[in-house]
């Protein structure tokens, strides 16, 4: 299921993106509030345009306070290094999408708490404004109603950072669980796996607590409010569920292997460059990745000898079948490919650009028979051996 989505605006150069699904959540939310939230709070009630106006204040505040929420996540990411790829409001709140992995847990860890950390500081915020306009007459109806506005805002708030603070992915808890995870076993992938089963858990729990709450409320007749908040957790048990599963297929792909993108050697014909005679796409396989994972699942479908290692495009090194032989079969499960393989140096690599009698001197200098290729801007495109030069020649 994909709706149309449309970019609303660009945030310190980060587009924000809204589906179509957004705007009549967003009537909703004003409505339910306008109608419920501030006709019980609000005694006697306020005219219906005033509550409308309100609600529709109220609404405002709170999607800016999901979008902090997400923008804390984002402003962090970019620290650490990373680029972010655009920041989704869909209609359980929002997704800064990154490009690529942090790098260290320990940068996963500051990029997932910093949303529920400005969640909570919003809701502090609201609670001081709530404060406020306690200290201030309560006889009129227009205190009452800014009461309302900020205790609703600093509970909404609140809720989000708990809410988010869940330990399954995709939600932020799931997110610190997986970095501690990853910095206690040296290995994302089975972090991943783990709070990902999690999160489907999760998500099994919401929609068990749906049902229970569709139930009572037919069977007790209960209002039909009950039925809206029932059917919401059903909605969004399933949500979290799907996004769960895909985010973890998404990246279990992405942590085992990558493919580099096809190159366009025709560019490179006789201009006796590496150009013209490296092989490609290459696939590579990522640092992360333990040793019995890449037998299991790289090896039986690549039957290569060699494999550039590489993240997010970049170069970390080779691995050699040969050196991980030498390794006793006992250690594969905890070693990672990244401690196996000749870190990158000088002598693994050649600019797509080099001469191809420049390749062949660096091949006799290299001891593993084999050249990474990289592109002008440093990333992995292709693979190049002594064989490739002969055909060439
Ligand atoms: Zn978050």
């Amino acid at each position: 299921m994909r709706l149309k989505q449309f970019q609303l605006a660009r945030i310190f150069g980060i587009p924000l993106i809204i589906d179509y699904s957004w705007p009549p959540v967003a009537a909703l939310h004003i409505w339910l509030v306008s109608n419920f939230w501030m006709v019980a709070e609000v005694q006697p009630s306020l005219p219906r345009w005033q509550n409308l106006l309100i609600g529709t204040f109220i609404t405002a505040l709170f999607f800016a306070s999901v979008l902090i929420h997400e923008l804390s996540h984002a402003l962090v990411a970019k620290m650490e290094g990373l680029r972010i790829h655009d920041i989704q409001l869909h209609i359980f709140g929002g997704w800064a999408r990154l490009v690529g992995e942090p790098p260290t847990p320990m940068a996963e860890l500051r990029i997932a708490i910093a949303g529920p950390v400005s969640s909570f500081l919003l809701a502090v915020f609201f609670l001081l404004w709530l404060l406020i306009a306690q200290s201030l007459s309560a006889e009129s109806q227009e205190v009452m109603a800014a009461q309302a506005a900020f205790l609703y805002l600093a509970a909404a708030n609140l809720f989000l950072a708990m809410f988010n603070l869940l330990p399954g992915l995709p939600l932020d808890g799931g997110r610190v669980l997986r970095a501690i995870l990853w910095h206690r076993r040296k290995d994302i992938l089975s972090a991943t796996r783990t709070t990902m089963k999690l999160g489907v858990w999760l998500a099994y729990l919401l929609i068990s607590y749906g049902l229970l709450l569709i139930t009572l409320a037919a069977v007790r007749g209960r209002l039909w409010q009950d039925f809206v908040v029932a059917i919401w957790l059903l909605v969004l048990g399933v949500f979290l569920k799907s996004a769960a599963e895909s985010d973890y297929r998404h990246r279990e792909q992405q942590f085992a292997s990558e493919q580099t993108q096809p190159h366009d050697r025709k560019q490179w014909e006789g201009s006796g460059a590496v150009g013209a005679v490296m092989q490609s796409p290459v696939v590579s396989v990522t640092p992360d990745l333990s040793v019995a994972e890449f037998i299991d699942r790289i090896l039986t479908t690549h039957r290569h000898t060699i494999f550039p290692v590489a993240r997010d495009g970049r170069l970390h090194g080779v691995l050699s079948l040969a050196k991980l032989r030498e390794e006793p079969r006992e250690k594969w499960e905890k070693l990672t490919i990244g401690e196996v393989m000749e870190p990158i140096d000088e002598s693994l690599f050649i600019t797509v650009r080099a001469s191809v009698e420049h390749a062949q001197h660096k091949l006799k200098m290299n001891s593993l028979g084999f050249l990474a290729v990289i592109d002008q801007d440093g990333f992995l495109i292709g693979h190049l051996n002594a064989k490739d030069l002969e055909k060439a020649a």
